[in-house]
């Protein structure tokens, strides 16, 4: 998912959920809560994206399952996705900013 769709990951506080899956056209959008957990957040969105005919209720279940399966170095591994993606979007922001002045 991370590798799949690098520049849709955004981390923005949000009102009354932890997380949001956004999908217009081809262009998906996931938005990440930075006061949440973001790891189960990921998670569960991803399987939105992966699943869409899932109901709300399997998504949960299977984002509880995924999480007691990780190891701590999957984890890690997710976190390190996450930040890298995170780190070319906050570059290629300033690239695009340099570019027009
Ligand atoms: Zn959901």
């Amino acid at each position: 998912m991370l590798k799949e769709h690098p520049g849709w990951i955004v981390l923005k506080k949000l009102r009354g959920m932890c997380a949001l899956y956004e999908l217009e056209g081809r262009k998906v959008t996931i938005t990440l809560d930075p006061r949440k957990d973001i790891v189960p957040s990921l998670i569960h969105e991803s399987l939105h994206h992966w699943y869409p005919d899932w109901p709300e209720s399997k998504v949960e279940k299977h984002e509880r399952l995924i999480m007691n399966s990780l190891t701590s170095s999957q984890t890690k591994h997710i976190l390190i996705l996450l930040a890298d993606v995170l780190n070319k979007k906050i570059y290629y922001r300033k690239t695009m900013k340099n570019k027009k002045s």
